[in-house]
């Protein structure tokens, strides 16, 4: 007879699931500040599956920023989005980085088996979409959702149901909070950086990467390194500064030495000049670290409203500002005319498809990147680790948090 429930940190039979399961939950009544907003309680494990479906046990949960924007019900309340969508539950399990062990799987999974041990990349898309049948990329199928944000049932839970494509390889020498920490962001920072031909990373091009100390931008520094490009990271700090520099950055700047961020005044106003000059000024720091005359091919860019002005106007000509986020708004005020007379091209980008997360998974797999797991929280601690997230008091690199492993430091089963 399976027990009901098993208690965190205790791993269960491999294929025995309990019907209960220990989950951190975020309900719409509770919007807000993450550290009230995602909360402990025990539900009914999701043990029916689709044909394409599998079932983790999560040994460890990647903490992501996309859950600091659940919790807060902004700027979408992806509860009620779904339920408009037909889902009947009115709460959200978050989580869209797992490691863990496979419990279950569909009737129709191909290449996945009970017992598995994988890390979880968190693309999904329906199968059936025309679009993804015809061979498109299903990044841009009208059914593309961030699982454990857009969808349901994420890794801030003993079980998390997923699509069997999600699960790839986890690396043997890594620890389960170590494995579980980086794809989300390295997936995402691949796509950018060798995703929009013919602007990928190639041996010397130089990158500037914006937040080089934080999840994202970590994973870029290595991703330009891995590619013999050079990385100019962006930072706030000294401690920052040295933080990139270790992973490979060539060199950082400090924002803080400089101060025109934000919205930029018009170009047809009197403040335009000394906003440019200042620009100019951030422009020739790049020259200096990158230790040549030469503007970065590729800005890569997740900051949004207080630095995309200043990313379009130190890009390159020919270049490309790639970009994935808006953190600090969402409102881009942008000179237009060196968009055309110097031909750059400003290029969205949203998570990565299977070849990408896969082709970024390999890079772990065969250690040239490393994961950069920043702080190991306990499961009770993941609403904390999201208000430190949204507060910025978050350690460098990427964070994670134990579920089910019994402790940390463990690689295996
Ligand atoms: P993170 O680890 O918190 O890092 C963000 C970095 O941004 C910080 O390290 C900080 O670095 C820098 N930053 C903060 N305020 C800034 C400002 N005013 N100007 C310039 N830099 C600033 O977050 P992350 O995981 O890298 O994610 C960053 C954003 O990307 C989030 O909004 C997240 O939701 C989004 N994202 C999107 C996707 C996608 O697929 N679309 C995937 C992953 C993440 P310093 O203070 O050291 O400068």
């Amino acid at each position: 007879m399976p027990r009901e429930l098993y208690e965190i940190g205790e791993v269960p039979p491999l294929g025995e699931v309990p019907p209960k399961m220990h989950a951190q939950v975020i309900r719409p009544e509770r919007f807000g500040e993450p550290e009230l907003a995602i909360h402990p309680e025990v539900i009914d494990t999701p043990v029916d599956l689709e044909p394409n479906e599998a079932l983790v046990m999560v040994m460890a949960a990647g903490i992501n920023y996309n859950n600091v924007w659940a919790a807060k019900g902004e700027p979408v309340d992806v509860i009620a989005a779904r339920q408009k969508q037909g889902e009947k539950e009115s709460f959200h399990i978050g989580g869209s980085d797992a490691s863990g062990i496979v419990y279950k799987i569909g009737d129709e999974v191909e290449g996945l088996a009970v017992g598995d041990e994988v890390v979880v990349h968190c693309g999904q898309w329906d199968e059936n979409d025309t679009g993804v049948r015809s061979g498109a990329d299903p990044m841009f199928s009208p059914s593309f959702r961030i699982w454990g944000y857009e969808s349901n049932w994420g890794s801030f839970a003993q079980f998390t149901k997923v699509q069997a494509h999600q699960c790839m390889p986890k690396a043997e020498n890594l620890t389960w909070e170590e494995a579980a920490a980086p794809t989300l962001v390295g997936a995402t920072a691949y796509r950018m950086l060798h995703g929009w031909k013919p602007h990928t990373i190639e041996k010397g091009d130089v990158a500037l990467i914006w937040g080089g100390a934080g999840g994202l931008g970590s994973m870029a520094i290595q991703i330009v390194n891995e590619a013999g490009g050079k990385a100019i990271a962006v930072v706030s700090n000294e401690e920052g500064s040295n933080f990139c520099k270790n992973l490979g950055a060539e060199a950082t700047i400090n924002r803080r030495d400089f101060d025109h961020w934000g919205i930029p005044p018009r170009t047809d106003s009197p403040e335009y000049s000394e906003w440019l000059a200042k620009a100019k000024l951030f422009g020739e720091a790049i020259w200096e670290a990158a230790g040549e005359r030469v503007n970065p091919k590729i800005v890569f860019e997740h900051p949004g409203q207080d630095t995309i002005p200043t990313s379009s106007f130190v890009c390159d000509a020919g270049g490309m500002v790639v970009i994935c986020a808006g953190t600090t708004g969402f409102t881009a005020t942008e000179d237009l005319r060196p968009f055309w007379m110097k031909q750059k091209r400003l290029q969205g980008s949203h998570f990565a498809n299977n070849e990408q997360a896969n082709a970024f998974n390999e890079l772990i797999l065969t250690s040239k990147i490393d994961p950069c797991l920043g702080e190991t929280f306990s499961f009770e601690d993941i609403p904390v680790a999201h208000q430190r997230m949204m507060e910025g008091t978050r350690p460098l690199g990427v964070m994670s948090a134990l579920v089910n492993a019994p402790e940390a430091g463990i690689v295996d089963y």
